[in-house]
């Protein structure tokens, strides 16, 4: 079988590729490099079964080509981290829409099977815990940025759904929750490279807001595991599915853990969200997903707890630790 990955050079998508090069695939990466990196996929260029191609996905000829060679088309490419997309809405709003109506025009041609990486941004701010797949989208206002993202997510969503539908495109939406594992850089917000970082260094830990804000960390092995049932499962076709962990730690819990696990030697501090976000930056109490669809569709349970995950992290960042430092974001626009 042959895997076109957009994305396939970003932290999700390079492990993505990765298991399926280790499961005979044959894959195709395509990246415009913005927040993925070579790095990410040097090891896999040795194989003969691997190819990349750097460029944008909105690049109509290029993804054309792509597809056509492919059986499947994982979408990843997007923009990606809330500092980032705060900083860079417009990017965000353009690569992400019209990088999605590209991928699945292309797709449509031969009825490709895709699987659409979507966020569970798309929730807003949904008050009902935990998220599930049929509710309501509650999101702030367009004055605020933040929201832009959840929003071309969700028309992204809204489209291939109704690809699916009206053109019986063999489409599957993944809406993933906060994944985190090696080679997920810092650079843009994330939390726990973040504080693995600043752990690591000694550091003070900057916990924003008041740190009762509660997350549910997926080991990225985990969802690579349910993006390949979701694509190989036909009962998964046309539909949405929450992606991730459903086991909730607060930040200040998770400050506590990373400072315990890289030494002790941090401070943890709070900052205020106008200082660490743009001024009136909305962020969410608490993200949940409820699974339940997904395990009822491919028995998935989700396996690496978050010790193990933040363990890793810390193994990885002290085997080569300057791919999580972070660079000022002006450096990247
Ligand atoms: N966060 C934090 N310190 C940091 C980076 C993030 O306290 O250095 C908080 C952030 O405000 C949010 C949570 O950690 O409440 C998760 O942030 P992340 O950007 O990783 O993911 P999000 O869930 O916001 O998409």
């Amino acid at each position: 079988m042959i895997a076109l990955v957009t994305g396939g050079a970003g932290f999700i998508g390079s492990h993505l590729a990765e298991r399926l090069v280790a499961e005979g695939w044959e894959v195709w990466i395509l990246d415009d490099l913005s927040t993925g990196s070579m790095r990410n996929i040097d090891s896999l260029l040795d194989s003969p079964r691997v190819h990349h191609r750097i460029g944008s996905v909105t690049d109509e000829q290029r993804v054309g080509e792509l597809v056509d060679r492919a059986d499947v088309v994982f979408h990843l490419a997007a923009a990606v981290g809330v500092k980032l997309i705060v900083e860079n809405p417009t990017r965000t709003i353009e690569t992400n829409i019209r990088g999605c109506e590209v991928v699945l025009q292309a797709a449509a041609k031969k009825g490709k099977r895709v699987l659409l990486a979507s966020s569970s941004e798309v929730y807003g701010k949904g008050v009902r815990v935990p998220f599930a797949e049929d509710d309501d989208l509650v999101l702030g206002p367009t004055t605020k940025s933040r929201w832009g993202y959840a929003c071309s997510k969700a028309i992204d969503e809204y489209l291939a759904l109704a690809y699916a539908n009206e053109r019986s495109l063999p489409v599957i939406i993944a809406r993933l929750f906060n994944t985190v594992g090696p080679r997920q850089t810092g650079r843009y917000g994330m939390v726990v490279p973040t504080f693995v970082r600043q752990g690591l260094a000694g550091e003070d830990i900057t916990v924003y807001g008041s740190g009762d804000q509660r997350r549910c960390f997926a080991d990225v092995s985990d969802v690579v595991e349910c993006l390949l049932r979701l694509v190989a499962c036909d009962e998964a076709r046309g539909r949405v599915f929450n992606v991730g962990n459903d086991r909730e730690i607060s930040i200040n819990a998770l400050a506590s853990l990373v400072r315990a696990c890289t030494g002790g030697a941090s401070r943890i501090i709070r900052v205020p969200y106008e200082q660490a976000y743009a001024q009136g930056f909305e962020d969410l109490g608490r993200r949940v997903p409820d699974l339940s669809r997904l395990e009822r569709t491919i028995g998935f349970r989700p396996t690496v707890p978050i010790e193990t995950i933040v363990d890793r992290v810390i193994a990885q960042a002290r085997q080569c630790g300057d791919s999580i430092v972070p660079q000022p974001l002006a450096a990247l626009a």
